[in-house]
């Protein structure tokens, strides 16, 4: 598809409103092709809106292209957080129906205890308010054998969520994107950074403005560069990841595994018992190590990972801490593990208190409104945050289309329920429209 660019239309003449295209119920420019600006083209263009998509790589290479790929449910706080991430699993599955080649893997998780300490934490979790959402069974060790033979006899138990589920992240952006660009209301933007904002409007780094009824701006870790001049503090802090991929390994997995670390960085798991779980080894500690493993299709395991807050980050990678990782992935597995084949680091934005606040949504200009900071979660929650700002923007700017516009907005605003909360929506079963969907669920 071409590049269609307005050329050298200043903010002030663009005032927020371009004029669609005939046929079209309005026009959004998405800037950023992660996932959080993908799922905004992807359910603005299956909404009848036109999108302009910008992106300043060739290709997107950010967090999005480098996480796990985890649709991670199960260790969400009850609430509001477990909520969006229901309601995002749900729409991955709906979007993996209707756009070819996506691999959505819905084999569930199980998350490993090596001691009984890991065990007790998990049972008081069970417990706990919420379990039903994530459907959580803790299972003996022979039980946990049966359902994963790759994983150890050596351990206490298990806990599995049948709820969680695994896409591929290399693929994933592309796939959908190579969607979008067979869609008319669709235009793909590649190589162009964008470096100021007008109102209903941004201005590229050739000094083209692209013009729009609204802008997301999902431009990642890359907060607050662009964003300096608008927001008077940053919102976001960012997180820097070690990740690494062996080459394929001889088993089948089947579902994501996670050890008894993990327990001590997801909220689901906030019980009591935590306290009584010994401490990490320092060096694990100070790097925020937990394990996460996830097959890929062609059989390599990614593993990771950890957490580092203080920047300027290095540039290089920490060996330590992947002999750290390597050594709990090998203690978890039945047969040995397979050579790695490349190691990378990511960095994530989140907000600064993510528990309050579950991604950053603000709008700082007129018609130019910021979505970021959904922090370690923002793979799974990326269509139902896409989903909120799609209904937001129907139900609030009616005038961006000719009639017909109110019952696109009604198709979204029932799914959402016009909140954040995607609970009822979940419960309920409404779906978004998809753009060349073929078979909805
Ligand atoms: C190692 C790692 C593992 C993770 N694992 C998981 C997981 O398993 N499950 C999960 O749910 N989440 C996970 N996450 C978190 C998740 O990956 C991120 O929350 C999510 O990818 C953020 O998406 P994004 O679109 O906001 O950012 P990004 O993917 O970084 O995309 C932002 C895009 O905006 C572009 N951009 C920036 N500035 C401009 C500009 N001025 N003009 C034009 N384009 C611009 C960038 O080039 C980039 O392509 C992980 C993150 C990391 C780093």
């Amino acid at each position: 598809m071409a590049v269609a660019v307005e050329d050298g239309v200043g903010p002030g003449l663009a005032s927020g409103r371009s004029g669609p295209r005939q046929g079209s119920r309005g026009r959004v420019v998405v800037v950023g092709a992660g996932v959080i600006g993908t799922m905004h083209a992807l359910l603005a263009v299956g909404a009848g809106l036109e999108v302009v998509h910008i992106e300043r790589e060739i290709e997107p290479r950010g967090a999005s292209t480098r996480n796990f790929g985890l649709v991670w449910v199960s260790g969400r706080a009850s609430g509001a957080d477990l909520e969006l991430a229901l309601r995002g699993r749900r729409l991955w599955e709906e979007v993996a129906l209707s756009v070819e080649g996506l691999h959505l893997r819905t084999s569930g998780s199980l998350t490993l205890a090596a001691t009984q300490e890991e065990l007790e934490v998990m049972r008081e979790a069970c417990s706990a308010a919420g379990t039903s959402l994530r459907r959580w069974e803790l299972l003996s060790v022979g039980a946990a054998v049966d359902l994963c033979p790759e994983v150890s006899p050596e351990l206490a138990g298990a806990l599995y969520c049948p709820v969680d589920a695994v896409v591929e992240p290399r693929q994933a952006v592309h796939v959908l994107r190579e969607h979008l660009r067979r869609q008319p209301r669709y235009t793909w933007v590649p190589a162009r950074e964008v470096v100021g904002l007008g109102p209903g409007a941004v201005c590229d780094d050739l000094g083209q403005w692209h013009r729009g009824d609204h802008v997301y701006l999902c431009t990642g870790a890359t907060t607050p560069g662009l964003l300096s001049r608008y927001v008077e503090r940053p919102r976001t802090r960012r997180v820097r990841l070690q990740m690494l991929e062996t080459t394929p390994y001889r088993g089948e997995v089947g579902p994501a595994l996670a050890d008894g670390d993990s327990l001590r960085y997801y909220p689901a798991y906030d019980v009591p018992a935590l306290a009584d779980l010994p401490p990490q080894p320092s060096s694990a500690r100070a790097a925020g190590a937990q394990l996460l493993l996830v097959q890929r299709v062609d059989g390599g395991l990614t593993i990771g990972d950890t957490h580092e807050y203080d920047e300027p980050f290095p540039f290089d990678l920490e060996e330590d801490l992947y002999d750290h990782l390597l050594g709990r992935a090998a203690s978890l597995l039945r047969q040995p593990l397979p050579p790695v084949r490349r190691r990378w680091a990511g960095v994530y934005a989140e907000t600064l208190d993510k528990r309050a606040e579950l991604y950053w949504r603000e709008e700082v200009l007129a018609g130019v409104e910021v979505v970021n900071g959904p922090g370690g979660r923002g793979m799974t929650c990326a269509p139902a945050i896409a989903e909120v700002s799609i209904a937001r923007l129907l139900d609030e700017a009616p005038s961006a289309g000719p009639a017909g516009v109110r019952g696109s907005a009604q198709d979204v605003r029932s799914a959402v329920e016009g909140t954040v909360g995607p609970d009822r929506a979940a419960r309920t079963g409404a779906a978004v429209p998809w753009p060349g969907a073929t078979g909805r669920p």
